[in-house]
């Protein structure tokens, strides 16, 4: 009895955090949105980030949080800070899943002149609201979203004063997007990145039938993603950059408290080891499968 007991609870805990988190919780968590460097702005929940990048020309926001739900707590968050939420002209994307995208659909019927931008390889996915390839998390779907304008690696997005550009670094998703910017802060030029996800997060790296070129593909986007140069680095969930205690440190006055050159070797070099572990894991579970 007891046994099936444990069992049970781990089954319930499996089925509650299907991404490779522990606990979601913060996700939908409302936190004080603040400026960040330059012209960045955090506008996403505690634990899920969304980013506006501002222009005299309009602005860009990067990410959607999960849900109809996350995007209504950015749009509070943007207007919090004072923008006018028709002022976003352009709605960008890390990455096809529910986490970053699940929002996308609410925010485009809210501000109708927005236009999506999205990778070509994660347009699909986005447009049928759901993760592309074999993942054993299954493909944890979410609203689907039109997309405006696909691009490809280097594509430049140009609004007013502010340039970003987009690396595809693909694996996490087939389409995952590495955005670029500068930002000039008291001054200092700095380049931010905001870095697409790295981690495996069920993604069957062996016998992977509808993404077969996977493995190769991290590979060259943990050799792809250390080649940009990186001041600051913003990624889309808190824990993979310790944004809140960043944030504490830039509240107490800190004017470096997101600036760390050596951040994103660090970033790439932890999910690079992680990758390794559970490509092996994987290798000797199949074994005689070669990809
Ligand atoms: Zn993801």
């Amino acid at each position: 009895m007891k046994r099936t007991l444990i069992a049970l609870a781990f089954a319930v805990a499996a089925v509650a955090a299907p991404a490779a988190h522990a606990d979601n919780s913060n996700w939908t968590k409302p936190i004080r949105p603040y400026r960040v460097v330059g012209n960045i702005y955090y506008v996403g929940s505690e634990g899920l980030s969304a980013w506006l990048i501002t222009s005299s020309q309009g602005h860009v926001l990067l990410d959607s949080g999960p849900s109809a739900e996350g995007a209504k707590l950015i749009e509070r968050n943007i207007a919090t800070l004072g923008f006018q939420l028709a002022d976003v002209k352009i709605l960008i994307n890390t990455h096809a899943h529910f986490d970053h995208a699940g929002g996308l659909a609410q925010l485009k019927a809210d501000i109708p002149t927005a236009k999506v931008w999205a990778s070509r390889a994660d347009e699909p996915a986005l447009e049928k609201g759901q993760h592309f390839g074999d993942n054993d998390n299954g493909l944890t779907p979410f609203p689907a979203v039109k997309v405006d304008k696909g691009f490809g690696d280097g594509a430049k997005l140009k609004l007013g004063e502010t340039a970003l550009i987009a690396h595809l670094t693909p694996g996490h998703t087939i389409g995952c997007t590495t955005w670029t910017t500068q930002v000039t802060e008291k001054g200092r030029p700095l380049n931010v990145t905001f870095p697409c996800s790295l981690s495996v997060a069920g993604n069957q790296l062996i016998g992977n039938k509808t993404y077969r070129d996977i493995v190769a593909d991290y590979r060259a986007s943990f050799a792809a993603m250390r080649a940009i140069p990186t001041d600051v680095m913003l990624p889309s969930h808190e824990e993979q950059g310790d944004l809140l205690a960043k944030r504490q440190k830039l509240l107490r006055g800190d004017p470096n408290a997101f600036v760390d050159p050596t951040e994103l070797s660090r970033f790439v070099d932890a999910y690079e080891g992680q990758f390794n572990q559970e490509l092996a894991r994987q290798q000797a579970a199949a074994p005689g499968v070669k990809r």
